[in-house]
């Protein structure tokens, strides 16, 4: 199958979250399974260039009409690590992707429906003829549309539309202009509930609802998340029309990264191990413990790795520390957050636990010290108050430390809890707690450090049931293969 994903980011090169990642490891996932793979990304000043190999000008001249005129891009060639991406660089006033950052400007709709005009604009002057386009997110959910308003009657007429939604808090809602400049026009057809209008302002459209009307199948991303996002204020709005089009929405859990995160081969910590050779991985838990300056002592290390934000419920997480601090475990937290309100509310527990032998807080991005973490670790903490997948958990498993997790969206599909899962023991491989308060952390942490403390055995076996789950892009690769033939054939 010929496949396109027209993205934003896409990891390493244009990271910024989640979202780079998962473009990153599906397309390689599918290009392993014999796919050709392609990805389209706007051409950023700031990207990690050093990441692209062999970058070169493909298609010097690429217009892209844009309101009543045309913009002139330059379209370029390279791999990121034997991907092969196109990236669009616009010759115009705008300057849109040339401003020293990914996001964060006052016309990022304009910014991001000119990519995806772009890109369409691209595939079509090209003959490229996908069977699948891949959009992701709200940057590009205007893909769908603009291929089934437009491009469909220009010669695109086989290609399918998919479009992954990876946080529904972001939908790109904008004014009438945008449907002026991408050609699209006809703003008394447009703005209806049926079709682009945004639900609650109404002289706005709705980039994410477009998707959802206009795309073939619509994924988010997890099972759970589809369900939240369908049901409970977690859809910011949008319920109603994934309900409407409920026959072709569903949730695919993302894959993590199997080579990057490997214990086996993870260049990052002292002493590898597989789940043969667990006692190894006490090894790192004393090298982390050295590393932060940590007493030497018999308590199990709880850990946090993840930015500071209120969608990681802070409040559970400065409570878990002190709740494990204060019951005969240490507690290892490593993260930061963009709020200086936030920021400074964890240097201030930093400065005042400055003594303590038991705790350790390391406020900033570190990768390399989160490999460590991750590996040295008995337990995780990931309380969050929503989450769409969450990678967090699924690394502990994959290095045996046993993840303590609210029961929510990917979390929920992830994590089963040693004691209360109605699935068969060797599959329980953590403890899930529901309320998004502190007896609910506390009784889920009182379990775990109660199992360390007086069943290390049975501790040390749900590690490995951790160890053996395979959450790597192996199965979702096939359910997007999977929804990709299907939407082909429909
Ligand atoms: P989100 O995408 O909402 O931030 P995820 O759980 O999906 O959360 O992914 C978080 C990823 O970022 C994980 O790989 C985690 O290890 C990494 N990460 C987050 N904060 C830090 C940090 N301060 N230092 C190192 N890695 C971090």
């Amino acid at each position: 199958m010929y496949i396109v994903m027209v993205s934003s980011e896409c990891a390493p090169v244009a990271k910024v979250g989640g979202l780079a990642d998962v473009v990153f490891g599906l397309s390689r996932e599918l290009s392993l399974r014999g796919n050709a793979v392609e990805i389209i990304l706007p051409k950023y000043d700031c990207m990690r260039y050093d990441h692209i190999w062999g970058l070169q000008v493909t298609y010097p001249d690429l217009w892209v009409p844009w309101f009543n005129y045309s913009v002139h891009c330059t379209v370029y060639f390279g791999f990121v690590h034997g991907l092969k991406c196109f990236f669009i660089e616009p010759h115009s006033e705008d300057n849109f992707f040339n401003r020293g950052a990914y996001y964060g400007f006052p016309d990022e709709a304009l910014r991001m429906a000119f990519f995806t005009k772009a890109s369409m604009e691209f595939l079509l002057k090209t003959n490229k003829r996908p069977d699948i386009i891949h959009s992701h997110d709200w940057q590009t959910a205007l893909s769908p549309v603009l291929l089934y308003e437009l491009y469909r009657h220009k010669g695109m007429d086989n290609c399918r539309a998919m479009h992954t939604i990876h946080n529904f808090k972001h939908q790109g809602v904008a004014g009438e202009n945008i449907l002026w400049f991408t050609g699209l026009g006809r703003p008394d057809y447009y703005y209806d509930l049926a079709r682009l209008k945004d639900d609650f302002n109404p002289s706005a459209i709705n980039f994410t609802k477009g998707a959802i009307v206009y795309a073939n199948f619509t994924s988010t991303v997890s099972p759970r998340y589809a369900w939240e996002v369908k049901h409970t204020d977690q859809g910011y709005g949008l319920g109603h029309i994934l309900h409407v089009h409920q026959q072709k929405f569903g949730g695919i859990l993302n894959g993590l990264d199997y080579d990057m995160w490997n214990p086996e081969t993870d260049p990052h910590i002292p002493a590898p191990y597989q789940s043969k050779t667990i006692e190894k991985k006490y090894r790192n838990k004393e090298e982390l413990r050295e590393r932060l300056w940590l007493a030497k002592s018999y308590k199990p290390l709880i850990a946090y790795v993840g930015r500071l934000d209120g969608q990681k419920g802070v409040h559970l997480i400065r409570h878990a520390l002190l709740y494990a601090i204060n019951h005969g475990a240490q507690f290892v937290l490593l993260g930061s957050s963009p709020e200086a309100g936030i920021n400074n509310e964890f240097w201030d527990l930093k400065h005042a636990l400055n003594d303590n032998p038991d705790c350790h807080l390391e406020i900033g991005y570190n990768e390399e010290l989160a490999h460590l973490i991750y590996a040295g670790a008995d337990m995780i903490v990931v309380p969050s108050i929503f989450e769409p997948c969450g990678l967090t958990q699924v690394i502990a498993l994959r290095y045996g430390t046993v993840p303590i997790v609210r029961a929510v969206g990917g979390l929920m599909d992830t994590v089963f809890d040693r004691d209360y899962s109605n699935k068969p023991e060797e599959e329980r491989n953590g403890y899930v707690f529901h309320e998004a308060d502190f007896q609910g952390i506390e009784s889920a942490l009182s379990r775990a450090i109660g199992l360390w403390n007086h069943y290390p055995e049975e501790f040390n076996k749900l590690m490995l049931h951790g160890l053996a789950y395979d959450y790597s892009w192996n199965n979702p690769g096939q359910d997007y293969l999977n929804v990709y033939e299907w939407i082909r054939h429909k």
